[in-house]
């Protein structure tokens, strides 16, 4: 348990991609884990938007590092991994799930690839949430969820690009959630944020570093 640390607020990591570590009162869970490295850590809970590898990559090694952990993922992420049926849990748009002080809203999000399910998430610890779109084209179901942070995905095709994010975000009830971008491949985040913060003065737009907190 060395990596989690004793703080009290919610900690987010930014493991790379989409892949984030949440971590509260000595508990930990991840999303998202894109590769060995990144599913590599000390958890209770994997949560996965969708089935594509760089979102799911990381979810043997984390399952096999934590054999008490359970993995939370649409029925198509958890067909591709059978062999953890036993510690697999369904998620259903408009469903929840509770995983000691972890509260998980699940709200689908349509991905680019019309065929491919992806399930948003709201994770609530205590007073405080984070949101994660996955990979997705549209926003709608989030737009009027309260959240504090929300992570959203700019490449495009598979995802909104930059500029269908900062139309989706122009939807949103105002204020706006702290942006946190992800999942830019070839984009940039930096432009990214200069351009929301000129739609969106009062805002704030955060580029993580991999391996790093967000600086919340
Ligand atoms: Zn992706």
């Amino acid at each position: 348990m060395d990596e989690l640390e004793s703080k009290s607020g919610m900690e987010i990591r930014y493991l790379g991609q989409s892949g984030f570590q949440l971590s509260k009162g000595g508990s930990s869970i991840v999303i998202d884990p894109f590769d060995r490295k990144s599913g590599d850590l000390v958890g209770e809970v994997v949560y996965c938007t969708h089935g594509h590898p760089d979102h799911v990559g990381g979810i043997p090694t984390f399952l096999d590092r934590n054999p008490g952990a359970v993995l939370v993922a649409n029925e198509q992420v958890a067909g591709q991994f059978k062999r953890y049926s036993d510690r697999t849990m369904i998620a259903q748009d408009g469903g929840t799930y509770r995983h000691g002080d972890w509260e998980f809203q699940f709200i689908e999000a349509r991905h680019g690839f019309l065929r491919d399910i992806n399930i948003g998430v709201v994770v609530r610890n205590g007073e405080e949430s984070f949101g994660h779109l996955g990979d997705t084209i549209t926003y709608e179901g989030f737009s009027s969820t309260k959240v504090d942070t929300l992570a959203v995905p700019i490449t495009g095709v598979v995802t909104t690009s930059p500029s269908q994010a900062i139309g989706e975000l122009k939807k949103f009830e105002k204020p706006l959630p702290t942006i946190v971008v992800m999942h830019w491949v070839f984009r940039n985040p930096k432009s990214f944020c200069r351009r929301l913060l000129s739609e969106f003065p009062d805002a704030k737009c955060i580029v993580p570093e991999k391996g790093e907190l967000l600086p919340l």
